[in-house]
């Protein structure tokens, strides 16, 4: 579902990834993890086209969205990006409906506990809710290929059970999951645990 082969990147000559090579199949949800500045952010931008390696391939080749997170195609890929980035000026559900291409996403809301806020704008809920949120729209349009980066960095323990509760069941249902994340609770429900050191493979 998702290869990385080779791939390497380094930022002004200090290599951020040495050549790493990840696997990825459907149905499988792998957590990545690795102290900060190990190169988790990095790879997860590469798997999901934001950013080009210096070398190595990634295969299939990402959509290379070229747009901002907001207006990428979400049949192709869910993303939740650190920065979270959702449209400050369309509500929660009108964010999942655009990246759904249609209504709908109700549920997602609602089993995310974000049900009674679907008609606020992100800059009338909190950090975490604005984070469940963007797993909502990461999920609505049930892509083959899901990545997150700390989705659960602005929840609660109870909370991080729902967003992962949710991510395990997409790839229950078959997609491929692909997390960075330092939270014990996320490790404890992947198939898979990849660690980075430095750039580099350490385990996994
Ligand atoms: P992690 O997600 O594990 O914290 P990152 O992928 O964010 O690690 O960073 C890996 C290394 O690459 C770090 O040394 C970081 O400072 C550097 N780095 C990441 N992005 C950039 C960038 N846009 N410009 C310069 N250096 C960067
Ligand atoms: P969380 O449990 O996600 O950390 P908070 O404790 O920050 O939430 O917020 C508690 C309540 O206050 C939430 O229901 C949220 O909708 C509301 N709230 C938080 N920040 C804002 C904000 N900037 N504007 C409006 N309501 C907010």
């Amino acid at each position: 579902m998702l290869s990385l082969r080779g791939v390497r990147k380094s930022y002004g000559g200090t290599p951020a990834l040495r050549p790493v090579d990840v696997e990825l199949a459907a149905g499988e949800l792998v957590v990545l993890t690795g102290p900060s500045g190990s190169g988790k952010s990095t790879l997860l931008m590469i798997a999901g086209g934001w950013e080009t390696p210096d070398g190595g391939e990634v295969v299939p080749h990402p959509p290379l969205p070229d747009l901002p997170v907001e207006r990428m195609s979400w049949q192709d890929l869910g993303f939740v990006p650190q920065s979270i980035s959702l449209f400050e000026e369309l509500t929660l559900a009108d964010n999942l409906a655009l990246a759904r291409g249609s209504a709908g996403g109700g549920e997602l809301l609602e089993a995310l506990e974000l049900g009674h806020l679907a008609e606020r704008r992100p800059g009338e809920v909190s950090r975490g809710e604005q984070q469940r949120a963007a797993v909502a729209r990461a999920l609505v349009a049930s892509p083959a290929l899901v990545i997150a980066d700390e989705p659960t960095s602005h929840q609660d323990h109870r909370r991080a059970q729902l967003v992962l509760g949710l991510l395990r069941a997409a790839a229950d249902r078959g997609a491929a999951v692909l997390i960075a994340s330092h939270d014990p609770a996320v490790v404890s429900r992947a198939d898979r645990e990849i660690r980075l050191g430095a750039g580099a493979v350490t385990r996994g």
